[in-house]
């Protein structure tokens, strides 16, 4: 074997000498690839040992290192390729891949809290980060406080000398205010808190969180960079350097990484991202638009539609709107009849996890999310149960038949 291109990293090449016994050989084939071979896919490279050309490599840490690469779990070529369009896309300069989600939103918290500190967290933050922020106060020594996620400004009033974090959604998860991102920016930043923000409802295209001062984006890679409701992953985003190294030490702690494969996937659908988010855009507007003219619905919460909270912050901050959005129902219809109505939809399928092809919709009973008193918000008239919708990518027109079919059959009365 005197092929120069031999993918085999040792110096000592095991299929420079194949007269070895079949078993070897069967282990270490000679490695090939091949020169001049191009397409548009990224390689899946999987691997867990990453091999070393010689000790003095294997050795070396940190600044010293003369390789990237130390160990599958912190990153493969595969993952790396996923790390850099994932940060290109937002305006980041680095990415880290966790597992879901709900693992980037607690790579964040562990990153950057310990004993002794405390974190803001609005009402309508995504349900499991509220879970997981009560378990820190519970069993970490932190202080985590919510706030209304309307309050802008006064934020400033909340934070106290031992606050390091202050969580921002825009919009929040199921109630889908969206908040005034630039004045609890100022104000954290007037005081050293650093922020984060959960941007998976605008898949960090239609905001773009470090324009304007945000420390850290969090992007749930289930929805829309999937796309094909088949994988969990999910990315913590940062532009600053020191904070990107701090946080990405953690998840090495952590032991927290993914698959190549899994990272194949999304790799082959952020390509079609854009396209997919402007169609779910178009729908979901057209939809929330004729709902809003519906007799059974109170109120619409579509963040393009001026009856959601907010409004005027995603007309300034954003560039577009996602497929997800939710309906308050007439207080005339009780959970019960709300569920029938859910239950009546034919193509709306009842489930977690949007972002994919398919519309989906469940109800949820607002005033036990939150506390006491905060919802509805005062002033508005006739607020009933709320439903979440999402629109895939079915025909608007059999979505809007489908919903007016199970709105007559079951809100009646
Ligand atoms: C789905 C979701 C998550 C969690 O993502 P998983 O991959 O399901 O853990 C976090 N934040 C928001 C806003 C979400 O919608």
């Amino acid at each position: 074997m005197t092929d120069t291109n031999a993918a085999s990293p040792n110096d000592n090449d095991p299929a420079a000498t194949p007269d070895c016994y079949v078993q070897t050989l069967a282990v270490q084939p000679p490695l090939q690839v091949p020169p001049g071979f191009a397409s548009f896919s990224q390689p899946t490279q999987r691997g867990s040992t990453v091999v070393f050309r010689n000790l003095a490599e294997l050795r070396a840490h940190g600044d010293g290192a003369t390789t990237y690469w130390r160990y599958g779990i912190h990153a493969t070529p595969t993952s790396e390729a996923l790390c850099q369009h994932l940060a290109m896309l937002e305006g980041a300069s680095h990415a880290l891949l966790l597992p879901s989600g709900l693992g980037a939103i607690s790579l964040v918290y562990f990153a950057l809290l310990k004993a002794g500190d405390d974190v803001l967290v609005p009402y309508n933050v995504y349900g499991p980060n509220r879970e997981h922020g009560e378990w820190l106060a519970r069993d970490f020594g932190i202080t985590v406080r919510p706030y209304d996620p309307m309050i802008g400004a006064g934020i400033a009033e909340l934070i106290q000398p031992n606050t390091r974090l202050i969580w921002m959604e825009a919009p929040g998860s199921v109630t889908m205010e969206v908040p005034d991102s630039e004045a609890i920016v100022a104000a954290a930043r007037a005081r050293g808190v650093l922020t984060a923000i959960d941007n998976t409802w605008s898949a960090g295209i239609y905001f773009r969180p470090f324009d304007k001062g945000i420390d850290i984006s969090v992007q749930a890679l289930t929805k829309y960079q999937s796309g094909g409701s088949d994988v969990l992953m999910g990315a913590v985003l940062c532009r600053d350097e020191k904070l990107y190294q701090r946080i990405k030490g953690v998840r090495m702690l952590m032991g927290w990484g993914v698959s190549a494969d899994d990272c194949y996937l999304v790799l082959r659908s952020l390509p079609s991202m854009p396209v997919r988010l402007a169609a779910h855009d178009r729908a979901a507007r057209e939809v929330a638009e004729w709902l809003a003219q519906r007799p059974e619905v109170a109120r619409v919460l579509h963040p393009a539609l001026p009856d959601c909270p907010g409004h005027a912050f995603w007309r300034r901050d954003f560039s577009g709107a996602s497929g997800l959005f939710a309906v308050v129902l007439r207080a005339r219809y009780p959970r019960a009849q709300v569920d029938a109505f859910v239950e009546a939809l034919r193509l709306f399928s009842i489930g977690w996890s949007w972002g994919g092809a398919h519309s989906l919709a469940v109800p949820y009973h607002v005033q036990t999310m939150r506390p006491a008193g905060s919802w509805p918000p005062a002033g508005w008239q006739d607020a009933g149960e709320l439903v979440r919708l999402y629109i895939g990518l079915e025909d608007t027109r059999d979505l809007i038949a489908d919903l007016k079919a199970a709105m007559e059959a079951k809100l009646v009365g």
